[in-house]
């Protein structure tokens, strides 16, 4: 497993929030809308949950991966487990980087017409 002291804080480079499961046509199109903005991914993970990646870095994160608040830090980084992290939990089912991606996806599961 890799440690926090072997990182560079990758886990406050991005914000990960979780999404509803999509379902109707409007909902996997309001995911592809997500796509279109560079940089940002979506992926579903081990748990079947969808989730965005938005690659917006902490403005508290030192250029050496501390934290400048650790003290102070909020709840949600007090409890973030280095064993889920992103480093450590490196399978996800399926990410989506790109419209491209995401539409190869959509056709071979046939989730909507
Ligand atoms: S929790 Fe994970 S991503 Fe964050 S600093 Fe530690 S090893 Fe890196
Ligand atoms: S507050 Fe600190 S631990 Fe939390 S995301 Fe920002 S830099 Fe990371």
């Amino acid at each position: 497993m890799i440690t926090c002291d072997e990182c560079d804080g990758e886990c406050c480079k991005t914000i990960a929030i979780d999404i509803e499961t999509p379902k109707l046509k409007e909902d996997f199109e309001n995911i592809r809308w997500y796509l279109y903005h560079k940089g940002l991914s979506v992926y579903i993970d081990n748990e079947d949950t969808w989730q965005v990646e938005i690659p917006f870095p902490c403005e508290h994160r030192e250029k050496d991966g501390s934290c400048a608040i650790y003290d102070k830090r909020p709840p949600i980084c007090q409890t973030f487990s280095v064993e889920d992290c992103e480093k450590n939990i490196k399978e996800v089912k399926v990410m989506f980087k790109t419209v491209k991606d995401y539409d190869k996806w959509l056709e071979k599961n046939k989730k909507f017409k």
